[in-house]
């Protein structure tokens, strides 16, 4: 007789699957067995609203049928060719790449967002040695971002409770504090140039010797780090100081990127032109392991001379596969047929403003900011301090949030080791019913805090 009893996937799962975090985020012992559109349900069958698109990922939300068919249609076609051969899919996805970033870039591939920031950090290093600039291999990050898992994007990374156990990692990676519109307000400057977060940059560059300095990476927003909000002016007044000294913008837009903030990618809010742009997650929405690495033209160029010392020598097994181009391709083609970039916008904006007005008298909600559907709430102690709110507590919300079947994310190191901030990110296509049920349980969850009457 057929065994009808499913397996205690629980069980199973605690004895032999390594969880990333855990047991340090409590979404993690939820074991997801289908989704649809912004849904998830369980292997009990409970369902919850993903308001954090997975880990920021999901951008044309879950059970799409065309991307399941570009990727099966893909691997009859022809299954897999390497990059240093070439295939039809990735030509057509780095067209595309080039026409969303607004102008001229050539297209590396790899496998994830942190892959695709080791990429950009090797491009640039060979990229001024075969300028004769050899001395220019330092980066400039900053504190409060996260740029990956591994040696360098690790390095790059500006929170020290992620690698202090790590160390030592890839070494010339220097940090300056980020811009914080809430907590290191910048409002009264006007000129680009004289904001004290860019003078940060400006002056290590100085101290540090212009021509040692390959780079700068940044998010345009740091996402993982809290949402935290730059000054308008700011990546203007970064891109002109890399101008000054001659070295290079990378911009992050593995979470930004592909609509999350508004707009194709989140550095076309601030009038700037990146020299090397980073791009994962929202890329396939996740249905496919990819990243990009964009590069300007001219930085390709460098690398483009007869002699086998010229070669960019990163060569990656799956980075760029057919499937995976394929796959991606029919993303955008569905971002861009649903409006869905204007969409993030515009629902972003509502649901921004309806959290705001249900829970600016909260006096644990210190700030509520964002752009599209990005979305961070800072919990404090009292908002004139503003010291961070415990863990016990922003653990507590989440947990009433998941009872009540919304999953919401936290994250923010404000304090070391200190995730007082709630993050939103769920799919571009959210419903309006879906957009009211996260204020509605978000709402209820943090009135759970207050003292009863
Ligand atoms: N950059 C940013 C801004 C990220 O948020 C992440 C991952 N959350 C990465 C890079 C690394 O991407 P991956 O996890 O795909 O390596």
């Amino acid at each position: 007789m057929e065994n009808v009893t499913s397996p205690n996937w629980q069980m199973k799962d605690e004895q032999y699957v390594w969880h990333s975090m855990k047991p340090y985020n409590p979404n993690a012992t939820t074991i997801i067995q289908k989704s649809a559109g912004a849904w998830v349900t369980d292997v009990d069958g409970k369902r919850y609203l993903d308001a954090m698109s997975g880990l920021w990922c999901v951008n044309v939300g879950y059970g799409r049928k065309e991307l399941a068919k570009a990727a099966y249609d893909q691997l009859l076609e022809n299954a897999y060719t390497p990059l240093s051969i070439g295939h039809i899919p990735a030509i057509r996805l780095s067209e595309k790449i080039s026409e969303l970033l607004g102008d001229d870039y050539v297209v590396f591939y790899s496998n994830s967002g942190s892959e695709a920031n080791e990429t950009a950090f090797k491009i640039a290093r060979q990229y001024y040695e075969q300028k004769g600039h050899t001395n220019r291999t330092k980066f400039i990050s900053r504190y409060r971002a996260y740029h990956g898992s591994t040696m360098g994007a690790l390095a790059a990374t500006g929170q020290a409770q992620r690698k202090y156990k790590y160390e030592p990692l890839a070494p010339g990676f220097i940090h300056v504090a980020p811009p914080d519109a809430y907590r290191a307000n910048e409002d009264h400057i006007a000129e680009p140039a004289s904001l004290p977060s860019v003078q940060a940059i400006d002056n290590v560059m100085t101290w540090e010797m212009s021509e040692t300095i390959a780079g700068v990476i940044l998010e345009p927003i740091i996402t993982g780090g809290g949402v935290i909000m730059p000054h308008e002016d700011y990546l203007r007044g970064v891109k002109a100081v890399c101008e000054k000294h001659g070295a290079l913008l990378i911009v992050d837009e593995v979470i930004c990127g592909f609509g999350r903030t508004g707009k194709a990618f989140g550095f076309q809010h601030y009038g700037i032109q990146p020299d090397i742009v980073t791009m994962a997650k929202g890329l396939t929405s996740a249905y496919m392991p990819l990243s990009a690495t964009a590069v300007r033209r001219e930085i390709y160029e460098a690398f483009a001379g007869n002699e086998e010392y010229d070669f960019f020598r990163h060569v990656n097994t799956f980075g760029g596969s057919p499937a995976a181009c394929a796959v991606a391709l029919k993303n955008i083609e569905i971002m861009e047929t649903e409006d869905l970039f204007t969409r993030s916008a515009e629902m972003g904006a509502i649901l921004q403003a309806e959290l705001q007005e249900c829970l600016k008298d909260h006096p644990n909600v210190g700030n509520i900011r964002g752009k599209g559907l990005l979305i961070g709430i800072e919990l404090v102690h009292d908002k004139k301090s503003k010291e961070p709110l415990d863990v016990t507590a922003v653990n507590k919300i989440i947990s009433i949030c998941k009872e009540q079947g919304v999953i919401i994310g936290k994250n923010g190191v404000t304090v070391a080791g200190c995730n007082n901030v709630l993050t939103l990110a769920p799919p571009l296509i959210l419903s309006v019913a879906e957009k009211e049920l996260i204020v509605e349980k978000l709402t209820h969850a943090l009135h759970e805090l207050l003292p009863k009457a």
